[in-house]
Parts: structure tokens; sequence; C-alpha cells
């Protein structure tokens, strides 16, 4: 059954991803009520309705599943417990069980190898004892990450050798983590795809993308992949979506490696920071595709309309003032994303920009001259 334009759909979490989840539906004649606990984000403030409340919050989980025909996610970590609760009473995609295999890197990585698919190779670290098992086999560099709640690189630590990774491991206050083996990258792409109801899927373009002290900085379409390779992710994506019987839209990050071989680096069950050059570069925008899928609708085009450049604004190219916005806005093919933040730190995502031009090459050097004049003095 088709959810169509006029009916009112719930948003849990109220980060850039929710609001441009938002300003989609919107557009498109849906109301959205966000329920988010901080009273200013960048969801709730644009939003038909705001509840803030803690999405644990029954009275408020209540009142969503009352008001709203679908509701949706924009962050991984909602506890799986609050789907299942919302799920006994109005239509939830993508569903609890999706959010249980994708919440913990671990449950992640034991369902993508489940389905055939190649991970760089990793240990469980759940107690110093699990690190003394595996020092005389474990190949370094490594990286250490918590399994829960990390995102954006936080929770994770660089590890020369064991001793490092029980320095790190001690640090994380002990927390399940898992060691991955520091793969020699020769690049990182993701896939951002949408899957109906029915078992539909429809990919956008892969991307290429940058990633700096661990956060993407840049995506860049048509990505310099071989034919080949793009294939091969694709069809990883899908197989991974399907696993899942996922509905919505989600996203697969890989690493290339130096020797070629393409290795699944981790799911988002939503859209992705990878796919917003969709938002200009794309016919369909994924979060279009997310209000599309949830609502039962047919697909959109996933077709790229023009190469993109995608570079990421942290909160670091702030200053003690506001970056230089006319300059970045005197290129006419520019785009400019902010979510409305109000305060500026390092690392902290508070906007984006898609640079449109005739070639990938016109895009990244236009791209990397903007971001050199926008930086604030
Ligand atoms: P997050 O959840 O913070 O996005 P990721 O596991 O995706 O965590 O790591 C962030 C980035 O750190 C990756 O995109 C990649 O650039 C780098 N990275 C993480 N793990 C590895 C690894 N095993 N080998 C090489 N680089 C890695
Ligand atoms: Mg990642």
């Amino acid at each position: 059954m088709m959810i169509l334009p006029g009916a009112t759909l719930g948003m849990l979490g109220g980060g850039q991803l929710g609001r441009m989840f938002v300003t989609a539906a919107q557009t498109m004649g849906y109301k959205v009520i966000v329920l988010e606990p901080d009273m200013n984000s960048p969801a709730g403030v644009i939003a038909d309705q705001h509840i803030c409340a803690q999405y644990t919050d029954e009275t408020a989980l209540e009142q969503l599943a009352e008001l709203c025909d679908a509701v949706t996610t924009e962050f991984e970590n909602i506890p799986a417990t609050v789907l299942s609760y919302l799920e006994a009473k109005t239509t939830v995609h993508p569903s609890s069980k999706v959010l249980s295999s994708t919440q913990n890197r671990l449950v992640e990585k034991a369902f993508i190898e489940s389905l055939g698919i190649n991970l760089a190779p990793y240990a469980a670290i759940r107690s110093t004892e699990d690190i003394d098992a595996i020092v005389d086999t474990f190949h370094f560099p490594a990286i250490i990450k918590a399994a829960s709640f990390g995102y954006d690189g936080k929770g994770q630590v660089v590890c020369q050798d064991a001793n490092d990774v029980r320095a790190a491991f001690s640090d994380l206050n002990e927390v399940e983590c898992v060691l991955e083996q520091r793969i020699n990258l020769e690049r990182e792409v993701s896939t951002v795809l949408a899957r109906s109801q029915s078992g539909e899927v429809n990919h956008f373009p892969v991307a290429e993308n940058v990633h700096v002290n661990g956060i993407l900085h840049s995506t860049t379409v048509p990505s310099s992949v071989s034919e080949q390779q793009a294939k091969q992710v694709i069809a990883m994506a899908e197989t991974i979506a399907s696993g899942l019987d996922y509905v919505g839209t989600m996203a697969v990050e890989f690493f290339i490696s130096k020797e070629g071989d393409i290795l699944a680096n981790e799911i988002a069950p939503r859209p992705h920071n990878s796919g917003h050059y969709t938002l200009d570069a794309c016919q369909t925008s994924q979060f279009e595709q997310q209000v599309r899928m949830l609502c039962g609708l047919p697909s959109g085009s996933c077709d790229l309309t023009s190469p993109v450049v995608m570079i990421n604004l942290l909160g670091d190219v702030w200053g003690s003032s506001q970056p230089h916005w006319e300059l970045l806005l005197a290129q006419p093919q520019n785009k400019l994303h902010l979510y409305g933040k109000k305060e500026a730190r390092p690392s902290r995502k508070m906007g984006h920009y898609n640079v449109l031009a005739s070639t990938v090459e016109l895009a990244t050097e236009s791209a990397a001259n903007s971001f050199e004049a926008l930086k604030a003095d």
C-alpha cells in the first residue's frame, strides 16, 4: 500500500541526515514529525512538529506511532528495542532487525562474512586475554575500534604492536572492540542504494571517497574505479541489502587495497554522507529515495546528471568568524548546504558543498580552489 503525499512521516533523530529527509519529504507534500532529545537540532527546527524527548520515552513513542503513517531513522544507534516497539504500532523501515545487525561492528562483520563478502582481517577484543591470544599471528599495523557507538573515526586508535593495543584497549575503558588490520588503501569507495518493500534495488553511481583523520573529506563521482570493480562493489552492496531484507536508502563503504582486493568496511542503514552529491547531481536524491521507499512509492531515477565533487564543511573551517561564503557562492556551480548548527566545533559536520562541472577534473580543481578560498581568517 502506498502512503501518499499529505500523510505524516516520523523521523527518529534530529541530525543533518534527518534534516535533509525532512526537506525532501516536505517538498513532496508530506508532514514530518521528528523525535529528538535536543531542543535545537538540525531536523527538529524545520520539522512540522518536534517531539522533544529521549528515543526510549514510551509516551513520546506512543505519540509518534499515533500521529505517523510510517517511521524511519537517520541514526543507527537508536536502540533496536525502540524500533520493535514502534513496529507493533505502525510501519517502520528499516526494521529493528536491520539495526540489531548493524549497530555493533562485530555483529555486522559476522553478518557480512556470512554472505561470503571479504573484510579486512580482524579479531574481537573483549579482554586483555583476547589480546594475548592474537599477538603472535596478527599483522600490524592495525586499528582498534570500539565495537559500538563509533562514528567519524571516533573511538579508533592506530596500533603498531600489541603494547599499543593494550594501551588503547585500556584507554577505551575495555569496552568491546574490534582490532582490524590496517589496509594499504588504493582508494575508498561507497555505494548508496534504495531497496523497495518488494525487493527491487536501484543504486546510485559508485562514489570515491577521501577521508582525513577518519572523517569523510570529499566524494567524487564518477569514481576512478574500473567498470569491473564498480560492478563487484554494487553486487556486494545488493547482496548485503537483500541479506538484511532492507527497505529504504542504505550505503556500504568499501576499501580497495593496493593489491586490488575489494573489502567491505561498514554498512550505514540510512542515507550516507558520501551520497550527498545526489542532492545536486542526480535526478533523485538519496533522501527522496528514502521517502519513496518508506512510503512504498516507485523508485526515482538514480541517474547522474553531472560530474560532481562534494566537500564536507567541518567546524575546523570556521575560525574566529564565518567562512567566506561570498567567495564560495561566487562560483555559479557551487551548491552550498548548511545544517543550521549554531556552534562550529572542530571535526563537527556543519555542512557540505557540491561542485558541478563538465568533467571530474574541472570539478576537482574548482572544489579545491573554493575550499582554500572559504577558510576563515
Ligand atoms: P566510522 O564509523 O568512524 O566511519 P570506519 O571504520 O569507517 O569508521 O573508519 C573511518 C575511516 O578510517 C575509513 O573510512 C578509513 O579511511 C579509515 N580506516 C578505518 N579502518 C581502516 C582499515 N582497517 N584500514 C585502513 N583504513 C581504515
Ligand atoms: Mg565509515
